[in-house]
Order: structure tokens, then C-alpha cells, then sequence
């Protein structure tokens, strides 16, 4: 994982675990790598000892520029999984399967009404998420944002099923919406809550945050407390790990109880 800062970085965890459970003889690094050398480091990853590598903040749009993106990646307009392809530096975003492979896991049927999703937030992570909702046939994608300009250039880059609305909209929204979800940091720990009144939504409707600290989010929890279904921003951290692994080893890993609880507990366990 490379990134600029990288301590907090959950991946190391999730990899290290499949390393070992497939036998491999590899290791998964943190790599802190400020802005500036970021290019020599990704041009020369393999003389860096590296079949290829993950890229957070603030490296993910470089690490678009900088390699030969598939489709997902060009459309989300940040990469954040790299590999090598005979002499080409390939790259894709992970977290549209992420989001979509967490939620056929934990509600399957979840994307078979696929009419009316309604998505907060317009920040990178929406971007990948809209992706996602587009490909599996939702035909309007109501973008809710503190700064409308941003939803508005997410209807530029994805066409007229993202539909741009205020914060005033939400219960009308909502009261038609088979699908809920929380893009933006809003309710992660350090920021302000999210508070969004969840009445109006349909009994079938399900609810996804993305936010992963705290693993229970209050959203998640009035969700719950309705008897919605939900889908948690952990389950689209280990999903979207899957592919990576698969690029760089060759086998395709599986997300297991286990796992989940040994990030759960890396969660859990007090800020040092
Ligand atoms: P980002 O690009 O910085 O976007 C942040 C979004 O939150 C923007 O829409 C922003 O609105 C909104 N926001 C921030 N503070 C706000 C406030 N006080 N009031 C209203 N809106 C506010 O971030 P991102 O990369 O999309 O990540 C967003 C969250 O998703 C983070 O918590 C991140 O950890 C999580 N995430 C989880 C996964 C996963 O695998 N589970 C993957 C990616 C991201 P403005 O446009 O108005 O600033």
C-alpha cells in the first residue's frame, strides 16, 4: 500500500492474511511515499521488489495518470490497484466490485428493482459507488451533496441517470428509493454525525454506509432498528481487496468469517 500517510492503512492486514493462508512466499508492505516521489516509485515498482500495489490518498488520481487504466478506473477517475503486465503498469478501482460484490453477499436480490438509489455524498468514493449502481441497471441515482457543484459534475461524468437534489429532497427521495447510501465522512469518528431521517424509506429498501469507523454506524443502526437491510463499510473494505490479490497472485481469495473478525478486532482496538 502505498500512500502519504499509510500507518492506518487496514490492507496489510487483509493481505498478509491470504498471503499466509495460500502459502505464499510474499510479503504485503506499508509504503509511505510523499507526492513528489511518488513516480519513480510506481515506474519502478518491480526494482522496488513488487508484483504491484495498492495507492491511497493522496496518489490515487497520479496513479491513474501514471498507468494504462481499465475501464473502471478511467470512468472513476482514480485508480487505486496497480500491477504489471509484461512491461505495462496496469490499473483499476477495486472499489466498484467492492461495493457491489459487499452487497450481493449480504442482501443478494439487492440490485433487482434497481429504480431509485439515492447516493449522499459526491466525493471520490461516490464516484466509484455511482459506477457501480450504473452498471447493474439503476435508472436514477439521486445525488445528494453539501456542494451542489459536485453532484452536478457527477451527471456530467456519468450521464442523466445521476440526478443532482438538495438535502430538502430527502424525504421525498427516500419514500421512493430502493437503495440508501452513505458516500460521504459524515458519522466516521472525528466528524460530524450524519443525521438523516430514515422514515420515509420503503420497508424493502436497504441501507449501505461506507464509513467503517466506528464499524456500527448510528446510520446503520436506525437502519436496523427499522428492520431494513443493511450493508456495512467493512464488507466493501474486504471485497474490494479481493481483486488485487487475484491480479498480483493468480488466485482468487476468499472473504471469510475469519478475516472479517480479525479486521473487526484491528477495528476495535484503541487509536495509538
Ligand atoms: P472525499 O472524496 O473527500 O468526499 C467526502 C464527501 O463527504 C464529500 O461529498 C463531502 O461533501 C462530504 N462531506 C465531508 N464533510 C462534510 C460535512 N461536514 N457536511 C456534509 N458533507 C460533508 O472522500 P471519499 O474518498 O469519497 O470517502 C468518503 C468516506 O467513505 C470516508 O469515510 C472513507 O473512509 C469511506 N470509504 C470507505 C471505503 C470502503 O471500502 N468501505 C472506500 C472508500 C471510502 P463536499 O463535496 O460538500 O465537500
Amino acid at each position: 500500500m502505498i500512500g502519504w500517510p499509510v500507518k492506518h492503512s487496514r490492507s496489510p492486514l487483509i493481505h498478509n492474511y491470504w498471503i499466509q493462508r495460500h502459502g505464499l512466499a510474499a510479503e504485503y508492505r506499508r509504503e509511505e511515499v510523499p507526492p513528489e516521489a511518488f513516480a519513480e516509485f510506481v515506474t519502478h515498482l518491480s526494482a522496488h521488489g513488487y508484483v504491484g500495489a495498492n495507492v491511497t490518498i493522496p496518489h490515487k488520481e497520479a496513479a491513474l495518470a501514471l498507468s494504462e487504466p481499465d475501464d473502471r478506473a478511467r470512468a472513476v477517475g482514480a485508480a487505486n490497484t496497480l500491477w504489471i503486465d509484461g512491461n505495462r503498469l496496469c490499473s483499476t478501482n477495486t472499489d466498484v466490485e467492492g461495493f457491489t460484490a459487499n452487497l450481493d453477499t449480504v442482501v443478494p436480490g439487492w440490485d433487482s428493482g434497481a429504480d431509485d438509489a439515492v447516493v449522499l455524498g459526491a466525493g471520490g468514493s461516490a464516484r466509484a459507488v455511482i459506477y457501480g449502481l450504473i452498471e447493474r441497471g439503476y435508472r436514477r441515482i439521486h445525488v445528494v451533496n453539501r456542494t451542489a457543484e459536485r453532484a452536478q459534475a457527477l451527471r456530467m461524468r456519468f450521464g442523466h441517470a445521476v440526478e443532482p437534489a438538495h438535502w430538502s429532497a430527502l424525504p421525498h427521495l427516500l419514500s421512493r428509493a430502493g437503495l440508501l447510501v452513505n458516500t460521504t465522512s459524515l458519522g466516521m469518528r472525528g466528524q460530524p454525525p450524519l443525521s438523516v431521517d430514515l422514515a420515509p424509506l420503503p420497508q424493502e429498501a436497504v441501507v449501505a454506509d461506507l464509513v467503517y469507523v466506528p464499524l456500527q454506524t448510528a446510520l446503520l443502526q436506525a437502519a436496523r432498528q427499522r428492520g431494513l437491510a443493511t450493508a456495512d463499510g467493512l464488507g466493501m473494505l474486504l471485497h474490494q481487496a479481493v481483486r488485487g490479490f487475484q491480479l498480483w497472485f493468480g488466485v482468487r481469495p476468499e472473504v471469510t468469517a475469519e478475516l472479517r473478525a480479525l479486521v473487526e478486532a484491528d477495528l476495535l482496538k484503541p487509536e495509538e
